[in-house]
């Protein structure tokens, strides 16, 4: 499916100079949404996953549907201050300062295989981060699914030796 046609691409937002892809086309074509979704449950057939996890708050929109099909659970990855329990985790740099990443304590078992997903690949700080959390908690990232992949800010270099899979890229 040629995914490419359900992204709207927004000059300068949230700022100058940026080209947000806007998957939110895509999610309201309940087709093209189900497909990007199955192939990522394809490619995460394979690797005998246990749970999935995915950062905020598109990581849910990718990652949710997938653990249903699975009949995995789901553990979310999220900004500091917003999970109710014992937390760990993870600061990271942004284009302009840094943020936090949490994720439950309990939320990964050692030994446990975990695909990771989001929507989008830039920088791969965010998924650098979010494996960071996986791996603190004993979890093995056995791949990471995107629908997007930005190829000209490099993230698939922070994410060598790991089974990655993007549906689009640009
Ligand atoms: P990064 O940590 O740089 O790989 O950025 C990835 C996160 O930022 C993803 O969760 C995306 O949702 C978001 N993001 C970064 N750049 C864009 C963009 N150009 N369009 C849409 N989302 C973006």
């Amino acid at each position: 499916m040629d995914y490419k046609q359900y992204i709207k691409i927004v000059e300068d937002w949230p700022k100058q100079g940026i080209q947000f892809k806007d998957i939110t086309p895509l999610m309201d074509n309940g087709k093209a949404y189900k497909a990007a979704v199955d192939e990522i449950v394809e490619f995460a057939k394979e690797k005998e996953i246990d749970i999935v996890v995915g950062p905020e708050a598109r990581g849910f929109i990718v990652g949710c549907p997938v653990s249903y099909a699975l009949e995995i659970g789901f553990a979310p990855v999220r900004k500091e201050g917003k999970l109710p329990r014992e937390v760990i985790k993870v600061d990271y740099g942004l284009e302009y300062g840094t943020n936090v990443l949490t994720i439950h304590k309990d939320a990964i078992k050692p030994g446990q295989r975990v695909l990771i997903t989001d929507d989008l690949l830039a920088t791969g700080g965010t998924i650098e981060a979010t494996i960071k959390l996986v791996e603190e908690l004993g979890g093995i990232v056995a791949g990471c699914a995107f629908l997007i992949e930005l190829s000209y800010l490099d993230g698939k270099e922070k994410l060598e030796g790991y089974d990655v899979l993007t549906l689009m890229t640009y």
